[in-house]
């Protein structure tokens, strides 16, 4: 495992309310408790239960988006999921977020996630960079760039990690709700705002209510990734491959057809072994789709999806990967 978090690393899919510490939201809810807002033991016991179905994981992110929606929180975990990361050297964070309003906090969308974009600024133990490109060139960042080995080279010797914002659509959300979402992220482009994701529970919702701010968000160069196929829905998993996503989440309720098109169309995949495993959306890792997508040539890349209510890591993800398909197939991971 030591050799897993010593290796640079990528991480494209992970959810910032997803990703908090067990430690930080047990805090939270004592001090709710404290005020009498909420029931600690109660909460207590939701927080540290650690097999849950796809469904209780929503009931899950809707507890927690109690115990986390006023500005000072949102910057605080986010400060504390970047440090994560880049404890375990990811070096190139993609984090993604439901903007979300909350009147009773003056808190809007906008202001949501200005509240993030603090907690990028509050990080001190790692250098955060989220405004310039990522490239080995140094000239083109004012002389710092991402080593291998996960450090500034710009002479600091401090650790480097570059983050980006995806602004997730709800699908809860209507299609106005969506549509401000995706204008916020224009908005918001050049304060590291790179895309838009499509999450929230895939029972709720339909594909043509977000579709309008879908294709805006691509018209105007937004980059897309949608959570599809976590339960069987081949109609929807169909127009959402027909869409042309930057990428894809998730991809595990999918039938011979639509694995056929998603090949043909060389989408890459977002693969999160154990929050499959763990909502029970894959019955078990010897038939998850990474070893078929991953022996075909697929671009695929392992991720967390939420690393705090799954207990996992980038580093574990890959650790998990190779020992459940490393001896197998035509390649080794890495
Ligand atoms: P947030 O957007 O509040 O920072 O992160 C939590 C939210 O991400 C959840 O309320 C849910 O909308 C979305 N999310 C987290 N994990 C998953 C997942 O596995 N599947 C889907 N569809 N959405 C998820």
């Amino acid at each position: 495992m030591d050799w897993w978090v010593s290796m640079p690393k990528i991480e494209l899919h992970a959810h910032l309310n997803g990703s908090i510490r067990d430690s930080t939201l047990l805090e939270l809810a004592r001090e709710l408790g404290d005020k009498g807002l909420v029931s600690f033991p109660d909460v207590e016991h939701v927080i540290v239960k650690h097999d849950r179905s796809l469904s209780e994981v929503f009931k899950l992110f809707d507890l927690i988006h109690i115990l986390t929606t006023d500005h000072e929180t949102v910057t605080r975990i986010t400060k504390e999921v970047i440090e994560d990361f880049a404890a375990e050297n990811v070096v190139y964070l993609e984090l993604r977020t439901t903007p979300k309003k909350n009147v009773s906090k003056g808190m809007n969308k906008r202001s949501y996630i200005e509240a993030v974009l603090e907690g990028l600024r509050a990080v001190t133990m790692v250098e955060v960079d989220f405004l310039s490109e990522p490239s080995i060139d140094s000239q083109a960042n004012g002389g710092i760039y991402a080593r291998s080995d996960g450090y500034a080279s710009n002479g600091t010797e401090k650790k480097k990690i570059f983050v980006r914002l995806l602004l997730s659509i709800d699908r809860r959300e209507s299609t106005e709700a969506a549509m401000e979402t995706v204008k916020l992220a224009l908005e918001m482009r050049h304060q590291g705002v790179v895309g838009i994701d499509l999450s929230g529970n895939p029972i709720i919702g339909e594909w043509l209510t977000f579709l309008p701010a879908l294709e805006f968000a691509k018209e105007q160069g937004l980059l897309i990734t949608l959570h599809c196929g976590e339960v069987p829905n081949p109609v929807e998993i169909h127009a959402m491959l027909h869409f042309l996503p930057a990428r894809i989440g998730h991809a595990c309720c999918f039938g011979e057809e639509e694995w056929a098109k998603l090949k043909s169309l060389k989408i890459p995949v977002e693969i999160c072994l154990t929050s499959n495993i763990r909502t029970e959306t894959i019955s078990s890792l010897d038939i998850h789709h990474f070893a078929d997508l991953y022996n075909s040539g697929h671009p695929i890349v392992l991720c967390t999806d939420d690393s705090g209510v799954f207990s996992t890591s980038v580093s574990g993800e890959y650790s998990l990967a190779a020992s459940a398909f490393g001896k197998t197939g035509a390649g080794t991971i890495i």
